[in-house]
């Protein structure tokens, strides 16, 4: 074992992982393209985008320029009393994107503290409004928002972590999963569940918070945007916020450029991040209205109450506007309805495997869900020697990559996942 791989096994905690029985990792040390190299020399090809991120690729020379640039003239300045042209024209091309009513802007410092920013939004939206009961989110099964103690509490309560915080998180409404896939005929009985809790519940509902469409890591989950549509209009009725979580959805990633889009509906608030810097850096935004930004700013204590240290960060917010420029420039559409397309084909003969439980693609995102949690070091193993970086979850096989992917790579990536799933299944069987 090399020594940076000795060295990381005794000391580096990796995301979710033993640090007494860790699982083999692999060194990368570098990455263009679609393609990490190994320190062995040998190269992936990346069905990843580094968990939703590197949309555009590794190493690419435009977003490395607006990194070079921006480093030149500050890498980073504290945002308490400062301003500075990266964040105004990140907050500009944020407002050219995203729905016209979204128009107030928190740059946070990653995903979790957006959402832990848009749940404080909409708390202090009500207590400005001297509503103090409505303190409970209301939410839906098979979500993921992230690891901090607000956005768990909004997780899977089953497969999220309630059951090791149980007393020190706060106790939330959870409505069935849509049971309504995305692409079959819409049963208005799918609503049904959620709008018995939000009648009953409503006096002490702050907010619904969701991600739109497509459920990522609480089990890559497609559900029909007419779901999305019913919860917009419950919402209204019964005096709700509604917060949408893009952070997986955001730049493109399911056919429009957010999740959202699907249905053509609106948040009140709405979270951005992971693929916000092309995967460069972390940075995250929560944009809301200006009823809410104002209702909060106009009651005791008249500030909204929060402010990272890395807030802004120069570097992020000029990286994160080149990234945009960039998906703006490319057909980026295109691009990812030609990968649907091709996932959608080669990714179904996965449906014959009596392992198999089902395939769905929506856009760039390709799943491939087992009947069994599979062996994700021996996945992963057999998926490097093939050559391509493919890291299932549970039960979740999936492919998401970058858009700039060519056909031919897919084709190895989806080979790839259909020849290792086949093989497994005969193991399993020994
Ligand atoms: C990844 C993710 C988060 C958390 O973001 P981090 O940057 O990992 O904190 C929140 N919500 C969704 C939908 C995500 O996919």
């Amino acid at each position: 074992m090399s020594d940076i791989l000795d060295f990381d096994r005794r000391h580096l905690w990796h995301p979710y992982t033993s640090m007494t029985n860790p699982l083999p990792v692999y060194e990368v040390v570098s990455a263009s393209g679609v393609r990490l190299k190994l320190a062995d020399g040998c190269e992936l090809i990346d069905g990843m985008s580094s968990w939703w991120a590197a949309i555009h690729g590794y190493n690419h020379p435009v977003l490395n320029e607006a990194l070079i640039q921006q480093t030149k003239a500050m890498s980073h300045v504290m945002f308490g009393g400062i301003t500075h042209r990266p964040a105004v024209e990140l907050g500009r091309a944020l407002l050219s994107l995203t729905p016209a009513p979204l128009e107030r802007i928190f740059l946070a410092d990653s995903g979790s503290v957006s959402v832990e920013v848009a749940i404080k939004m909409a708390l202090q939206f009500w207590q400005s409004k001297g509503k103090q009961d409505k303190k409970r989110l209301l939410t839906i099964r098979g979500g993921y928002h992230g690891d901090t103690f607000g956005a768990m509490a909004v997780c899977d309560p089953e497969g999220g972590m309630h059951h090791l915080f149980q007393g020190a998180l706060p106790t939330h409404l959870f409505a069935p999963r849509p049971s309504c896939q995305f692409g079959t005929e819409w049963n208005p009985a799918c609503i049904d569940d959620f709008h018995s809790l939000m009648a009953k519940h409503h006096d002490e509902i702050a907010t619904v918070i969701m991600e739109p469409v497509v459920q990522g890591a609480g089990g890559m989950y497609f559900y029909h945007p007419q779901f999305l549509r019913e919860v917009r209009a419950l919402c209204d009725e019964h005096q709700i916020l509604l917060i949408l979580d893009e952070i997986a959805t955001g730049f493109g990633r399911s056919g429009t450029l957010f999740g959202c889009d699907h249905a053509g509906v609106v948040p009140d608030i709405m979270c951005l991040g992971k693929a916000l810097t092309g995967g460069y850096l972390t940075l995250a935004a929560t944009l809301t209205t200006a009823k809410v930004a104002e209702t909060i700013s106009q009651a005791e204590p008249g500030l909204f109450m929060h402010g990272p240290t890395f807030m802004a960060n120069p570097l992020a917010c000029a990286v994160a506007k080149a990234s945009i420029d960039l998906l703006l420039d490319s057909p980026w559409q295109q691009r990812v309805n030609a990968i649907e397309t091709q996932l959608m084909k080669e990714l179904s003969p996965c449906r014959n495997l009596s392992t198999v439980r089902d395939v769905r693609v929506l856009g760039a995102i390709g799943v491939v869900e087992m009947h069994e949690a599979v062996d994700m070091a021996n996945l992963q193993e057999q998926f490097v020697k093939h050559g391509v970086w493919i890291r299932p979850f549970g039960k979740l096989v999936y492919i998401m990559p970058p858009y700039i992917i060519s056909a031919e790579d897919i084709s190895t990536l989806t080979n790839t996942v259909v020849d290792v799933l086949s093989l497994s299944r005969h193991q399993a069987k020994l």
